[in-house]
């Protein structure tokens, strides 16, 4: 509505990140998509899935490739690993890591580790 495309654009990136942040569990771009539509009506799938991409890539979403690839929880870019519901699909971060560590992959394989992904899978306290 008369607005400049860069004031609209960084409108619709507002609308994505504030729908973003009502999800408590996981989501797919279309369900992101249809939250953030409430606030920014004009917006596009193209420029959810572009933005949804943007945050990926910064580490504030991750997907989870196991369920198809296809859905996403909220995340943080420091070293945690999820519990997520295969009932109601909460997700719940966690430090506990168990991967091995890059020491004893460098001894055993001479492999040197840059990065893991561990998805834990199970019943959340409030479904069991
Ligand atoms: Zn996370
Ligand atoms: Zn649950
Ligand atoms: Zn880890």
């Amino acid at each position: 509505v008369g607005l400049p495309s860069e004031a609209r654009a960084t409108a619709q990136r507002r609308a994505i990140v504030d729908a973003l942040e009502s999800f408590d569990s996981t989501f797919t771009a279309a369900e992101l998509h249809e939250r953030a539509r409430r606030a920014s009506t004009s917006l596009g799938l193209a420029t959810t899935y572009r933005t949804l991409e943007l945050l990926r890539a910064s580490g504030a979403v991750r997907s989870i490739p196991s369920m198809g690839g296809a859905v996403y929880i909220r995340c943080h870019p420091g070293h945690h690993h999820h519990l997520v519901c295969l009932r109601c699909g909460s997700v719940e971060d966690t430090d506990l890591c168990a991967a091995p560590t890059a020491r004893e992959l460098k001894r055993r394989y001479g492999f040197v580790p840059e990065a893991h992904e561990v998805e834990i899978y199970g019943t959340c306290a409030r479904c069991a």
